[in-house]
């Protein structure tokens, strides 16, 4: 194990013990679930919009360590951030965590703890879940739960 991944272990472990902006959300003007059967997370990504702003952003469920940490991290970065703004870093996220970038950018040393995960394909949904029902509930399209199937 190199300094780095001990680094970015100890931002995961910290953020799954102490998740960030966990909990409801009672004026939320939109929200999605986001569900990985292959692990079993299950969270559910709220947000308060104001404009084209994400005024606020929470989430609650349960899930591992990487999917919990992952969507704590992104309620960290996404706050305050424009719809377009927190797609274009969740296409960022979703390219690194495929092996396909730095993620490079803003929030991109945030994003980079999870950079690691490239390397463990079963765990790219975890990783990637909360981003889902974010992008999810930004488009406001609620029906079903979203599935990383
Ligand atoms: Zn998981």
């Amino acid at each position: 194990m190199s300094d780095l991944s001990e680094l970015y272990q100890g931002v995961i472990l910290d953020h799954n013990r102490r998740p960030r902006n966990f909990g409801p959300l009672p004026d939320a003007s939109a929200e999605a679930e986001g569900y990985n059967p292959l692990c079993g997370d299950r969270f559910t990504v709220r947000v308060k919009m104001d404009g084209d702003r994400i005024e606020s952003v929470k989430f609650e469920g349960m899930g591992c360590a990487i999917s919990k940490a992952s969507a704590s991290v992104m309620t960290t970065l996404v706050a305050g951030k424009t719809r377009e703004e927190a797609r274009a870093m969740f296409d960022r996220f979703q390219q690194m965590v495929m092996g396909q970038g730095t993620g490079a950018g803003p929030g991109g040393r945030k994003l980079a703890v999870f950079s690691g995960v490239s390397e463990f394909p079963s765990r790219v949904k975890c990783a990637i879940l909360g981003w889902h029902a974010l992008r999810a509930a930004l488009e406001e399209r609620t029906p079903a739960p979203v599935s990383t199937e």
